[in-house]
């Protein structure tokens, strides 16, 4: 196996926390890489409408933004040049247990556990519903409310 081949497995299989501090290791270590890193995380900001002579050409090089930011709505992460106002589908309530769902037919809150978890939410998605629109928990993709994402 190539170093290669090792290293894109080595990042493969690494923590969202492990590729965190090693890039800021590595941006702390190399310029180039460091310019590298701002070019595909940051964007500069819209002009401010202000004369670009009137700022001092050290501020106008800082004058960036974050690139890719997390969504309160949807929960994915998104890129915030091409966030547009239908980009986002969420729901805006709660999810409730579906006293219909299958996924209950055999649970017993006795020896099972409560049906109303976090856990459950993200597992058995399928027994939960929506209250802003009955739709089923599991299409989180199908919310009930659009517009752009919102970090
Ligand atoms: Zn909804
Ligand atoms: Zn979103």
């Amino acid at each position: 196996m190539s170093t290669n081949n090792v290293l894109t497995e080595a990042i493969n299989s690494a923590s969202a926390e492990r590729l965190r501090t090693t890039l800021l290791s590595i941006c702390s270590q190399s310029v180039v890489a460091h310019s590298l890193a701002c070019n595909q995380l940051l964007i500069p900001n819209e002009p401010s409408g202000e004369p670009e002579q009137s700022a001092p050409k050290r501020q106008r090089t800082e004058n960036f933004r974050v690139r890719y930011a997390t969504c309160v709505q949807c929960e994915n992460e998104f890129d915030t040049l091409t966030n547009g106002p239908e980009s986002c589908k969420w729901h805006d309530g709660e999810l409730e247990i579906d006293e219909n769902a299958i996924t209950w037919d055999d649970w017993d809150e006795g020896s099972a556990g409560e049906r109303h978890t976090d856990f459950n939410e993200k597992e058995f998605p399928e027994g939960f519903q929506w209250n802003c629109c009955d739709v089923q928990g599991d299409q989180l993709g199908k919310g009930c409310m659009k517009g752009p994402h919102k970090s």
